[in-house]
């Protein structure tokens, strides 16, 4: 079994989305495929529960308006059947509608981080509607489920092995799993995350998790390079370099 994680940029645009179902369709190996949220979106969820912690209500409406008509706009191209839009509209949906809700009750840290979490709920979810369009079985595992961190926010890793691997024994004969990075809960059963970025952590984790063959990060660059390429033409990928270089 081997994990293969996909980050913002590559599940983007809806032809991305198109291109990843591709890449995890291409060899039969069981896979267990770890999504970020679509490019932009945690950023505008995060200056969204910002605007919420100062009390601006008006200007967190509008976001939130603003990111659902973005989301709109990305199903139409993602998927064509009527099915498949009313099942996608019906998630956008429930949780904008959430978004919605927490407009009116009080701001707190938790609150906080269920905002963060819709990210990658959304883009897991839409992401099965296309697999289910094109009638790619899959089984959808709700990272909430297993992925948990202690009271220091380190990752739980014997209780991770155990509620995985139990998870994975439920669907043994599936080959395609589907599951969100960053998302976690923590020591007192909320949801939580793995900080900003933090879905590499997460594939690393599972892929540690269910000892598997390998752990592919999917991403738009070619790993660590010897400059900024989105300000820096012609960059190159650096093969070796140590931590502390890295840092
Ligand atoms: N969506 C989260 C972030 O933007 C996690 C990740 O992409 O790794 O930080
Ligand atoms: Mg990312």
């Amino acid at each position: 079994m081997k994990v293969m994680k996909f980050g913002g940029t590559s599940v983007g645009k809806p032809e991305r989305m198109h291109q990843v179902a591709t890449l995890i369709t291409n060899e039969t190996e069981p896979k267990i495929v770890v999504l970020s949220a679509l490019s932009g979106t945690t950023n505008a969820l995060s200056e969204i529960s910002h605007q919420l912690s100062l009390g601006y209500k008006v200007p967190a409406k509008q976001k939130i308006d603003a990111l659902e008509t973005y989301y709109k706009n990305f199903i139409e191209t993602l998927v064509v059947t009527k099915e498949g839009k009313d099942e996608a509209e019906k998630i956008i949906g429930e949780h904008f509608e959430f978004l919605n809700i927490i407009l009116k009750i009080s701001y707190s840290d938790a609150l906080n981080k269920d905002i963060l979490a819709q990210g990658e709920l959304l883009s897991t979810k839409l992401f099965c509607v296309y697999l289910r369009e094109k009638n790619i079985a899959h089984t959808f595992l709700p990272a909430l489920e297993f992925m948990c961190i202690d009271e220091n926010e380190e990752p739980r890793l014997e209780r991770i092995v155990r509620r995985l691997n139990a998870l994975l024994k439920d669907a043994k004969d599936e080959t395609i799993f589907i599951t969100q990075g960053y998302i976690c809960r923590n020591a007192r059963e909320e949801v939580d995350n793995l900080k900003r970025g933090g879905s590499d952590y997460t594939a690393s984790l599972i892929a540690a998790a269910i000892n598997a063959s390998v752990c592919e990060i999917w991403t738009d660059i070619d790993g660590m390079h010897n400059n900024d390429p989105r300000v820096v033409d012609k960059t190159l990928p650096i093969e070796q370099l140590s931590f502390e270089e890295a840092a």
